[in-house]
């Protein structure tokens, strides 16, 4: 019993931890959704993540965007695409978990690459391909 609670304790200070060393891009995603509440979007805790959807005004705008993260911010479109993107986003909540505010040079570095050996910026970006659940031995 008292291991276990050890344990439990453990667990809780860890994911505070990742809490906070997220907080750097967590902020940016929660400064970017802030006009979005404003105007009408909706916000839910969602197994641990904002998950931010943006006004219909706002959504109508955009077609061609689903979603994005920041830290523990998720940004969509709608609710739509919110259930649809929710899994890939989740890597991408996890990258961050990992990576903290490197987050941001990793993955635009990445894309740059990318893009100097002749590939698409976007879909051939190391982070997306794990997010998109591409064999890892085809990278
Ligand atoms: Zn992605």
């Amino acid at each position: 019993m008292g291991i276990f609670l050890k344990n439990e304790s453990l667990g809780r200070i860890r994911l505070w931890g990742i809490y906070l060393w997220v907080l750097p891009a967590s902020t940016c995603g929660a400064i970017l959704a802030l006009p979005l509440l404003v105007l009408g979007g909706n916000v839910a805790w969602f197994d641990g993540v904002w998950e931010v959807c943006a006004p219909r005004s706002i959504a109508r705008l955009s077609h061609r965007f689903g979603a994005i993260t920041f830290g523990h911010v998720v940004i969509a479109r709608d609710a739509a695409q919110m259930a649809a993107l929710r899994e890939h986003e989740r890597v991408h909540v996890r990258q961050y978990a990992r990576w903290g505010i490197l987050f941001f040079p990793l993955y635009l570095g990445s894309s740059c690459w990318q893009v100097l050996r002749g590939r698409r910026f976007y879909r051939d970006n190391h982070f997306e391909r794990e997010a998109y659940g591409d064999d890892p031995a085809a990278r």
